[in-house]
This record gives structure tokens, C-alpha cells and sequence, in this order.
């Protein structure tokens, strides 16, 4: 079993999107400790299903596995072990490795990574970005 972060295309599909991953395995489960977002809607599931079929289910834009541990290879192709990259609020953004770290950093805005009171706006790429916002912010 694995953890994703999964990224809907908005809030409104989360629960077709749950009864297809339970379909396709029944004993899945949310981790629903977390409010979903309107703004970057995404559910965290633990299944033995693979991205790929995950990501092949409507309303779904993307499924990023949460490692446990280290050293598994980052879905950029490069081989690498990936690791997780945080904004300054230590909110998860994407799984990296060295080889994509300055590409995928390039995508969001660089104070999201050095100032822990930036302001949340539509700038932030929504395909690429899957972290959690509060509304306070
Ligand atoms: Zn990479």
C-alpha cells in the first residue's frame, strides 16, 4: 500500500473519485484529516493501485506518491532517489530529485520558499503545485 497525494480537477469530483479507487480496490482508504481545498483540491489515499491507474480516473490530474522512506526514483526519469519539496511554511509542493530541483522550483513563485507570511495566489501552477492551503492564509 501506498499513500498519494492526488490532485482533482476541483472539489466537486471527490467523491466519484473515491468510489472509483474503491472500485478498482476495494479497501483503499482517505486520509481525511485534512479540509479539502476549493483553491488546490487534492485527497490523500492509501491504495496498492499505481499512479497510473489512478491518474486514468476522471477528475483526477495528478497522483504523487508519499514515500515513507528514501530513496525511491523520482518520476522525473533521472533515477535519482526523490525527496520532497517544501515551501517555507514546510507545505509539500512536489517530489524532486537533484536532477529537476531548479526546473521545478522555477515554476513557482521563489518567495513561497523563503518567507513563511507570502500570500496564496492563482500564480501558483496548479498542475504542479498539489500542497495543501489553509484559508488563512
Ligand atoms: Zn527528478
Amino acid at each position: 500500500m501506498l499513500e498519494y497525494a492526488i490532485s482533482l480537477t476541483s472539489a466537486a469530483v471527490k467523491n466519484d473519485v473515491l468510489k472509483a479507487i474503491d472500485d478498482k480496490y476495494p479497501g483503499s482508504y482517505e486520509d481525511d484529516e485534512y479540509p479539502i481545498s476549493n483553491k488546490q483540491p487534492t485527497i490523500w489515499v492509501t491504495t496498492p493501485l499505481s499512479y497510473e491507474d489512478i491518474e486514468s480516473i476522471p477528475g483526477v490530474k495528478s497522483a504523487n506518491p508519499v514515500y515513507k522512506g528514501e530513496g525511491k526514483p523520482c518520476r522525473c526519469g533521472s533515477g535519482l532517489p526523490n525527496y520532497s519539496l517544501e515551501d517555507a511554511n514546510g507545505i509539500f509542493c512536489a517530489r524532486i530529485c537533484d536532477n529537476c530541483e531548479a526546473e521545478t522550483k522555477a515554476k513557482y513563485r521563489p518567495e513561497i520558499f523563503t518567507d513563511p507570511n507570502y500570500t496564496v495566489d492563482e500564480e501558483v501552477d496548479p498542475e504542479e503545485c498539489i500542497a495543501y492551503h489553509d484559508e488563512d492564509y
